[in-house]
Parts: structure tokens; sequence; C-alpha cells
């Protein structure tokens, strides 16, 4: 295979301080961005700390910023860089640095925790409820989600703004409210919720979560908007209004 040098400008450092720290290191024809840091962790500097499991794109262990953008580090081939300039590999922006290129992601754990589980009507027995195909396509495309967060990373409202992670759930977290909201068998109201708690009023639609989803996952049209809706039709809509007040819907 021919190999060729790439350039690496690798964050590194902790919580305290880093800096940007230039490398030469082989990158061989049919390489993703990981087997060249794995090349440099074996080759220049072992205690290069680096989050990784699958290498398939499955975990979403391995999340960084290349080049700036939100990205996979096993699924960027290094054919896609440029090769005349440094690559500069980055820990998520949004989350705060352990070391190097690991972050401690637990606010999206945290966030996870605060979701109230599925709800279904009292009695219900698996197997008692069908569902429309629709419904179950809905869940089934936001269950692909790898918990990678880059979604959560390249949402403006949490990415510079640390004063907004206790209101904001992030996309990911928004879109599990929508699962539920959405479910035809879940019977918990999570309008209110979605609003007040996980601050869905912050998200402005850019899109940019939708665009950085290594599953392809609409987060923006198939989760935030069809849940912004609902919030709407029971905030707007003073008969939709009276119709919750009297208990007909
Ligand atoms: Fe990653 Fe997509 Fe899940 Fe966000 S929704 S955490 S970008 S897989």
């Amino acid at each position: 295979t021919t190999a060729r040098t790439a350039r690496l400008r690798v964050w590194r450092g902790d919580s305290g301080a880093g800096e940007l720290v230039d490398y030469e290191v082989e990158a061989h024809e049919g390489e993703v961005l990981l087997d060249v840091l794995h090349r440099l962790q074996a080759t220049q500097c072992p205690d290069l700390a680096v989050r990784w499991n699958c290498k398939a794109g499955k975990c979403g262990s391995c999340s960084m910023e290349i080049n700036g953008r939100p990205r996979l580090s096993c699924m960027t081939r290094m054919s896609t860089l440029p090769l005349d300039e440094a690559i500069t590999v980055t820990p998520m922006r949004t989350f705060p640095v352990v070391r190097d290129l690991v972050c401690d992601v637990s606010y999206n754990y945290e966030k996870a925790r605060q979701i109230p589980s599925f709800t279904p009507e009292a009695g219900t027995e698996p197997g008692d409820f069908r569902m429309m195909q629709q419904d179950v396509a809905r869940s089934q495309e936001f269950r692909k989600c790898i918990e990678c967060f880059l979604c959560q990373d390249v949402c403006h409202v949490i990415r510079d703004h640390e004063e907004n992670k206790e209101a904001f759930a992030g996309p990911r977290f928004l879109m599990r409210v929508s699962e539920l909201q959405l479910h035809p068998e879940d019977t918990a109201d999570r309008r209110a919720i979605s609003q007040d708690e996980f601050g869905l009023g912050y998200c402005n639609i850019t899109k940019c979560c939708t665009e950085v989803c290594p599953e392809h996952i609409k987060i923006t049209d198939n989760a935030l908007i069809p849940l912004k809706e609902r919030v709407a039709d029971r905030r707007y809509d003073p008969l939709v209004w009276l119709g919750s007040k009297i208990g007909l819907r």
C-alpha cells in the first residue's frame, strides 16, 4: 500500500490548560483518522488520550472535531481530508476536557435521566397494543442513535453557552422527549416539560444537529419540529387548551 506523511495538529492538555501540538505521522491508503491517531500513539506519544471502541461507526465513542467539524474519527477517511495542510484534531468543544481528545460527557447522561420514562396506560401488558407501521418507523429512526453526542456538540445553544446547559437538554434528548410524545401508547403529556424543563424554545431549527448526525437521523424535521408543533397547539389554540383543562385530550 502507498503511504504518505500526514501532518496532524492535535490538542494536548487537560482541564487546566492545553495547546495544539504538531506531529508528522504515516498514513496508509484506505485508513481513517483513528488509524493514524493510533499510529501516533504507538510510535510517538503513548500517553495520547483518545476514546474509541468499535471502529465501525456504531459505538459513538471516538467523537472529536476534525478541522473544526464534529465527526467520528473512525468514519473519517484520510482520503477525504486535504493532504497539503495540517489536519487539526481537537476535543468536542461543548463538553469539559478530561485529557487530550477525551471529554467528560456526563451532562448527556444527566439529561437522559431527567426524562420521564415511557408511560403506557396502567395495566397494559406487553403485546396488549398494536401500533401503526408509521409510528413504529418513527421510533426506529430515533433509536438508530449511537449517542456519539456530535449533535449536542455542534448545537449553538450550548456550544459556547455554558449557562444554557441547565435549561436545555440538547437535540439528542429533545428527540427522546419527542419520540415519547409522539408514541401512540404513551399517556404522559410531555409538552409542558419540553418547553419548561428541556428548553425546546431555545432551538431555532438551524439543522446543524441533523447535518452532523452520523446515523443520518432527521433530528430537526422528524423530532424537533413535530414537538414544537404540538407545544404550539397546546399554548396557542384556546380550544385545545380548554379541551386539555376539561379532560378531552
Ligand atoms: Fe449522534 Fe445522531 Fe444520536 Fe446525535 S442523534 S447523538 S448525532 S447518532
